[in-house]
């Protein structure tokens, strides 16, 4: 079956008992056993859930794994991989990432004793310094947030390979829609599932989704143990939104180009990173790896200051100022104040996060109405 087809029936088998042609959503916190000591396929909700593994099965046929995990947040299931790690290992992340990963891989997971260290991932060579004798795990995202960077899946994947590390990849904002990383040799995907898996502002959730069952036992333990599950309503809300996964990306993604189009035209616009844009550096990456369509989410860099930028995001209409992406909505945001506040300052700088940056996030309203949006936000 083909990607959408599967996106609506992998998972969602009809009810045998009512004949109902959507799962109904279970609520049980636990399950009678057969026995003392005997196992049904459910005992208890954080061990697994009927209408979880529902929405696991879905995204493991979607991402071409053989199995999947949802987590209450995307932030929980990359906790979730951290894990994995022990005192004196050393993590590797590429340096366009989003804030909150930042933070928790410096404030959080370094407490542990694991060592977190960033390059560009779009620079194997620096990528491949910046290893060391400890290092277990490489963290990359494509497209990186917010510089819209386009990482090398498959050669990260040729590189920490030969280095004996995982290649894990926050794929958040291509979707399996636009790139599948297991496919390119990743070993775990992450997904923030608030953003286009569940597609509409109204659920938070996270996932990971592996092709090798050995490491998806290992991550299963941790998060059985750990407990950070996601629950059986918001669940079917991811469901639900994956069912028109594919249309709303690739249209979304439709107008996303022709806004980069337009913004690129506009003078008071310095530049566009946008990875449709043949002058993108990582375009032609990006023409492999995400099929020729480029996904929704564009930023770009007026010549202003703090303050200028900040007047231009407060003064649109109908892309909200909010931090989120991925939803039939369209937001806007000024990274340097907002998703990216979490970055040292020095970091930031360090990796061109100024503060005339904008970022957007193109839902699926009119092209016209938000082109108009913008250009009356701008003349403000
Ligand atoms: C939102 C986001 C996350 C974190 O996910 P939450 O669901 O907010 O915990 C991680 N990575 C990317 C790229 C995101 O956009």
């Amino acid at each position: 079956m083909k990607f959408r087809t599967r996106a609506i029936h992998i998972g969602n088998e009809r009810d045998p008992s009512t004949g109902a042609v959507v799962p109904p959503i279970h609520v049980a916190s636990t399950f009678v056993q057969p026995g003392a000591g005997e196992w049904g396929q459910f005992d208890y909700s954080r061990s697994g859930n009927p209408t979880r593994k529902n929405l696991e099965q879905t995204l493991a046929s979607l991402e071409g794994g053989c199995g999947a995990l949802a987590f209450s947040s995307g932030m929980a299931a990359t906790h979730c991989v951290t894990m994995l790690l022990s005192s004196g290992d050393h993590i590797l992340a590429g340096s366009d990432i989003y804030g909150g990963t930042y933070r928790l891989l410096h404030k959080i997971v370094d407490r542990a004793g694991i060592a977190v260290s960033l390059a560009p991932s779009t620079d194997l060579d620096r990528l491949e310094a910046a290893i060391r004798p400890e290092t277990k795990l490489l963290w990359i995202e494509s497209p990186g947030n917010p510089l819209m960077s386009i990482t090398d899946i498959a050669a990260c994947a040729e590189l920490a390979h030969r280095h004996d590390l995982l290649l894990a990849v926050d794929s958040t904002f291509a979707t399996p829609a636009l790139t599948r990383p297991l496919e390119l040799g990743a070993d775990i995907v992450m997904h923030s599932a608030t953003k286009y898996l569940g597609g509409h502002s109204d659920v938070l959730g996270g996932a990971l989704v592996v092709a090798d069952p050995g490491l998806y036992d290992r991550l299963y333990f941790v998060q059985n143990a750990t407990g950070a599950t996601l629950s059986p309503f918001d669940s079917f809300l991811v469901s639900r939104g994956l069912k028109t996964l594919e249309l709303r990306v690739t249209e979304q993604s439709r107008t996303a180009a022709r806004l980069a189009d337009y913004l690129a035209g506009d003078s008071r616009v310095d530049r566009v990173l946008y990875p449709g844009l043949p002058d993108h550096p990582g375009h032609d990456v990006a023409v492999r790896q995400m099929g020729g369509v480029f996904g929704a989410m564009l930023s770009f860099e007026i010549r202003g200051d703090y303050d200028k930028t900040k007047r231009v995001v407060e003064s649109t209409k109908l892309f909200q100022l909010a931090v989120s992406l991925g939803a039939v909505e369209s937001l806007i945001e000024q990274p340097a104040a907002m998703s990216h506040a979490s970055y040292d300052a020095a970091d930031r700088a360090a990796h061109g996060i100024v503060d005339g940056l904008i970022r957007l996030s193109v839902g699926l309203e009119d092209f016209e109405d938000l082109r108009d949006d913008l250009r009356r936000a701008l003349d403000a």
